[in-house]
């Protein structure tokens, strides 16, 4: 252990890292290591990315903050370059995925209350979701293991099981003002939904007024292989949150919503001090620029595919591997009872840093503009840890 006076919320590594480039990071000992964690689908365009190095470096010489009190030319343009490449009317920016699902929740109550009366206030979530830490966002995140220690939380959310719509059906009713998913549940061991699930959900939302809320804090920003993965689906949230790599490893979150969903949202509702600062804004729009307008998404499309083939041929090689799920560079390894741990350490011990989930799953989470030559490095060294399990 570490002596230090941080405070013991992680499990963590006994690793110091001191710097990085591209998907390398060389720890304080000089070691260097394969990261295929990304800080958690967050380092997009891997470490020291000229292009966040830049966007950091020049606006900082100009403005880092001045508050919701004034407009940024950054934060107008970041909103209009998410909504033209999503569809959605209205962005409201925060600092996290929490945050932004906690924004979410607000927006839905509002929704409910202006549509269905003082009584429209139910919340749907799905069994095994992910939605964050704070007490709202941990109010729908369908896990126990996360919210026994913090009850009471907020009320009126009932617990759904994902990929089956009969358990959806059963709860729906006038007084439900919003159904909150992941398109690919996360957390819980990337396990994507079905297309069919995704669009019964839609359509009972539509029956019963309540607003769809998608969580692509995770999947969203171009991991799955388009912007966000409902695109994949072709099923469109009335509201969208994401964050982790939204500012390329700048913390900012975002909510994308549908005129229809924000309209009830009118100053006072909701707020944050830092959120859509023009430092923040500055790296979303550095990371839209590599999404969109170099076809980045095209390049984790084909890395994904080459990437989760490579896997299934290991799979098919080694008994441990049970399945590999994903989309696009979101991928998880299911591995055999018992095997998660054992198996991310002996890839640390191949240099090759991968993240656990929920399900026994190992997760794959380059960054996108991972090459074939480093995704090769990597399926070596992990082949080499799973061969010694
Ligand atoms: C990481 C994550 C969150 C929480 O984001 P923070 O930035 O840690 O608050 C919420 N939802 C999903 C799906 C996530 O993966």
């Amino acid at each position: 252990m570490i002596e230090n006076h941080v405070m013991n919320t992680y499990s963590r590594y006994d690793l110091v890292f001191a710097e990085g480039h591209g998907p390398w990071i060389t720890d304080v000992n000089g070691d260097e290591y394969l990261d295929f964690v990304s800080g958690i689908a967050v380092n997009c365009l891997g470490h020291a990315a000229p292009q966040i190095a830049e966007a950091v470096a020049e606006q900082s010489k100009k403005l880092i903050h001045i508050s919701n009190l004034y407009w940024s030319p950054q934060q107008i343009e970041l909103a209009d370059r998410l909504c033209q490449a999503s569809g959605f009317d209205r962005v409201f920016f925060c600092n996290s995925g929490t945050e932004s699902n906690e924004t979410a929740l607000k927006i839905a109550r509002k929704y409910g209350k202006a549509k269905g009366g003082a009584e429209k206030t139910k919340i749907i979530c799905m069994h095994d979701s992910f939605h964050g830490r704070s007490l709202g966002a941990l109010s729908v995140t369908g896990q126990e293991k996360y919210r026994e220690a913090f009850r009471p939380l907020i009320g009126e959310v009932y617990d759904a099981v994902f990929n089956d719509i009969a358990s959806v059906e059963a709860r729906m009713d006038d007084r439900v003002c919003a159904v909150i998913l992941e398109p690919v549940q996360g957390e819980s061991g990337i396990v994507p939904a079905d297309a069919e699930f995704l669009k019964a959900v839609r359509a009972l939302c539509e029956k019963y007024d309540a607003l769809l809320i998608f969580d692509e804090v995770q999947c969203g920003m171009g991991r799955s292989g388009r912007l966000f993965a409902h695109q994949k689906y072709g099923v469109m949230p009335d509201v969208c949150t994401t964050a982790k790599a939204l500012g390329g490893g700048f913390p900012i979150g975002a909510v994308l919503a549908s005129d229809k969903a924000s309209e009830f949202f009118v100053p006072g509702d909701h707020g944050s001090t830092f959120g859509g600062n023009p430092l923040a804004c500055a790296c979303g729009i550095a990371v839209m620029k590599e999404l969109v307008e170099k076809d980045l998404l095209g390049h984790v499309e084909e890395m994904g595919a080459y990437l989760s083939g490579r896997l299934k041929e290991l799979a098919e090689k080694y008994d441990v591997i049970e399945e590999v799920r994903g989309m696009g560079l979101l991928i998880g390894v299911q591995m055999k009872e018992g095997k998660k741990g054992a198996a991310i350490d002996e890839a640390l011990k191949q240099r090759l840093l991968l993240a656990g989930a929920g399900n026994e799953t190992v997760r794959f989470l380059p960054p996108l503009n991972v090459s074939r030559e480093e995704l090769d490095e990597g399926l070596k060294r992990f082949e080499a840890a799973v061969a010694a399990l």
